[in-house]
């Protein structure tokens, strides 16, 4: 059997893929996650979801490469969850795009869900909408991931149907901060979400310094509540290298 390659990212989805699920990859461009948990093994059929058409030729083109594709895989073009029947798969990835996308994505098709267990999401930008959107709709956070790759930092979130709100409680954040942060990264402390908020906030003292070169009536308003928004990232940033396990 072919060997498939993939990155670091796509490998650490890979790892919270059950095995012999049934996995839907939305949004698979190349179908590499999907190639990769045929050859392995991993999942015992994966459907691939594309809705662009040359990213969708590029599926097909892969998926027909790899032994026995017709019994143990499905190439589709169409629009998020749309190209699934209910129940057709156990798993759902959702990975590369922009968390206000993959929501989208989800509540568009919310009765395609029905039947689905468990979630593998790697939103982009926006994780704390990802986060929001399980807990308004049942779905409860089990672990999340953060990694680094040629020096993007990417966090993958993962979700089970259950008690939406249990990994929020109990917690010293509250649960507005911990949505932002993510609790189970929160928990761990990693060096890697350090280095993440100081991205953030290099982030928001480069808006800080455009503003105060503005006259806009409006700069003034703006620039206060970047402050504060800063000030919570120090503060963040403090605390884990203060309370580092
Ligand atoms: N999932 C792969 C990964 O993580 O490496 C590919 C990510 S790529 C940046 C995003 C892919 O999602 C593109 O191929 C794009 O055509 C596709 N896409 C965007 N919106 C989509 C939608 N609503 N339904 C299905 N696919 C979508």
């Amino acid at each position: 059997m072919g060997l498939v390659t993939i990155s670091k990212r796509l490998q650490t989805i890979a790892r919270y893929c059950p095995k012999g699920a049934r996995v839907a990859d939305i949004g698979s461009d190349h179908a590499l996650l999907a190639s990769y948990l045929l050859v392995e093994e991993i999942a015992s059929y994966v459907i691939a979801g594309e809705l662009n058409e040359g990213p969708y030729q590029a599926a097909r083109k892969q998926i027909d490469a790899l032994p026995r594709a017709r019994d143990r895989a499905s190439v589709r073009k169409g629009d998020g969850l749309a190209v699934l029947a209910p129940g057709e798969a156990d798993v759902v990835c959702i990975a590369g795009m922009g968390g206000q996308l993959i929501v989208s994505i989800l509540e568009a098709g919310i009765d395609k869900l029905e039947g689905v267990q468990r979630l593998i999401l790697q939103p982009n930008v926006g994780e704390e909408l990802v986060r929001r959107w399980f807990l308004q709709n049942g779905w409860q956070l089990v672990a999340e991931s953060i990694l680094q790759e040629d020096g993007i930092i990417y966090e993958i979130l993962v979700a089970t149907p259950g008690e939406a709100a249990l990994p929020y409680e109990g917690q010293q954040r509250s649960r507005e901060e911990l949505l932002r942060l993510g609790p189970f990264l929160w928990a761990e402390k990693q060096p890697l979400l350090g280095e993440k908020w100081q991205r953030e906030k290099e982030k928001w003292t480069k808006v800080l310094s455009s503003l105060e070169r503005s006259d806009k009536p409006e700069a003034a308003e703006r620039m206060q509540q970047i402050q504060k928004e800063i000030e919570w990232i120090d503060e963040v940033i403090a605390c884990l290298h203060m309370d580092k396990p």
